[in-house]
């Protein structure tokens, strides 16, 4: 058949990559008052701001993380640059916290230091609720000079409260001890032998897992190896005394500040360097998707080459808990700010409008436009549709006279002012209006 012309080819609309989104203008606001929330609450505890960078040498991730982790096995974003380096989009944030405190030597900062950092992490797995291939977190990490049981409840606490000035309701906070270097391989050893001899009822998963990382098969979500756990022997039984006295510690902090905790035998976190306690956060009934998690790390930084230094931390996710204020319709206090809008008629008034808003910024008056339009009803309308209280007109014969009209929006009432009184009345006009 003959090409009329009028079939055009369908032009295709590139997407952002696989699980990765865009944070559109209308969700900024939203997301601005979170970290600032998370920021304010964190700087009262002493948190200090560090920022690292998102690629770091891979591995950096292969030596903390864990070889056998399904991070560094499955998902990590890795590329090598044009000099052979491999490099790795980090999947997340504490590595690089402790490559930078060695590299720098933070310490000389004064311990304990507690550091506060956000930003993009990137994990290769398959997009669902909830779970990204981009992603945010909020992070707070707490070293210290001795691995002391005060700083787990602080860090528990301070990621408590940050959720709570958010009005998150219904928080619990469930917590486990993974032992040391002295009590967890026992441990391990004695939870291999009771899952090798129950291996024909194992999911493939658990299977393939079992010699590398039988911590693990705890946390499986499958409904046989679910089934299996319930007599499989608990790290706390098989805790040393050090590990034991610790978490007992951690325990009654955590009842003197009335935290909502509550043990989780079952909790083991997906990474290699964390040591004694673990903890993640949830809100209501959700069991699967937690707001965030984190735990102590007391051998990372010694495995990464420096001093033997404890350090507990965690790390919110922050899509999460944006996603919770959203469906719950919290209300967090975003306040638009009240902005008048400057419409202009005519040549000489469009040349002197941009001068005017710069006088306005001076006086500390928000300002919106629409200075692109010629047509005056055209930016009425836009006026209107802004929400602002008051709108500025400057004309040919205003331009010419130097004054300029304020109307109201609401109710339609003009008035003429001389331009040297245009801030002034703009402020009590903005305060009549309350
Ligand atoms: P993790 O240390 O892996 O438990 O991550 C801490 C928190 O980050 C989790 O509790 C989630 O809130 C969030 N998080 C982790 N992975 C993802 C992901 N793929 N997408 C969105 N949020 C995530």
């Amino acid at each position: 058949m003959e090409n009329t012309g009028k079939t055009k080819a369908k032009k295709q609309v590139l997407q952002s990559p696989k699980g990765m989104h865009d944070i559109l203008p209308q969700d900024q606001p939203l997301w601005d008052r979170v970290y600032r929330i998370a920021r304010d609450v964190s700087e009262y505890y002493n948190f200090k701001h560090i920022e690292t960078p998102m690629v770091e040498r891979s591995e950096l991730f292969e030596r903390s993380i864990g070889e056998a982790t399904d991070i560094v096995e499955k998902q990590m974003f890795t590329f090598k640059t044009k000099s052979r380096e491999s490099l790795t989009l980090r999947p997340e944030g504490t590595a690089g916290i402790a490559r930078s405190y060695i590299q720098h030597g933070l310490g000389q900062l004064g311990l304990p230091l507690k550091l506060y950092s956000a930003g993009s992490m990137f994990r290769y797995e398959q997009p669902q609720a909830g779970r990204y291939r981009e992603f945010h977190q909020i992070e707070c990490d707490i070293i210290s000079v001795e691995s002391n049981p005060i700083y787990d409840a602080q860090a528990i606490l301070v990621f408590c409260r940050i959720l709570e000035v958010l009005k998150i309701k219904d928080l619990r906070v469930a917590v486990n001890s993974i032992g040391c270097k002295s009590c967890r391989p026992v441990y391990r050893k004695k939870l291999q032998a009771y899952y090798k001899s129950h291996k024909r009822a194992l999911c493939a998963h658990c299977v393939s897992r079992l010699d590398k990382n039988p911590l693990r098969l705890l946390d499986c979500k499958e409904e046989k190896c679910r089934a299996l756990r319930e007599d499989a022997p608990i790290m706390i039984d098989n805790l040393c005394k050090v590990c034991r006295e610790h978490f007992k510690h951690v325990l009654e902090y955590l009842d003197e500040l009335e935290l909502p905790y509550m043990l989780d035998h079952y909790l083991v976190r997906g990474l290699d360097y964390y040591t004694k306690t673990v903890f993640e956060i949830f809100t209501g009934e959700e069991t699967v998707n937690a707001l965030g998690g984190g735990g102590r790390y007391d051998y990372l930084i010694e495995m990464l080459g420096g001093k033997i230094t404890p350090a507990v931390g965690w790390a919110m996710g922050v899509e999460r808990v944006i996603e919770h204020i959203k469906t719950q319709g919290i209300n967090i206090g975003i306040r638009a700010k009240k902005k008048i809008f400057i419409i202009y008629i005519g040549e000489l008034a469009k040349k002197k409008a941009l001068g005017l808003i710069e006088e306005l910024r001076k006086n500390n008056i928000d300002v919106d436009e629409s200075l692109g339009r010629e047509s005056l009803n055209a930016q009425l309308r836009i006026a209107d549709k802004s929400g602002a209280p008051l709108a500025l007109i400057f004309g040919q014969k205003e331009a010419f006279e130097e004054s300029i009209i304020i109307r109201d929006l609401a109710t339609g009432i003009q008035e003429t002012v001389p331009l040297e009184k245009m801030a002034a009345s703009v402020k009590k006009k903005l305060k009549n209006k309350g």
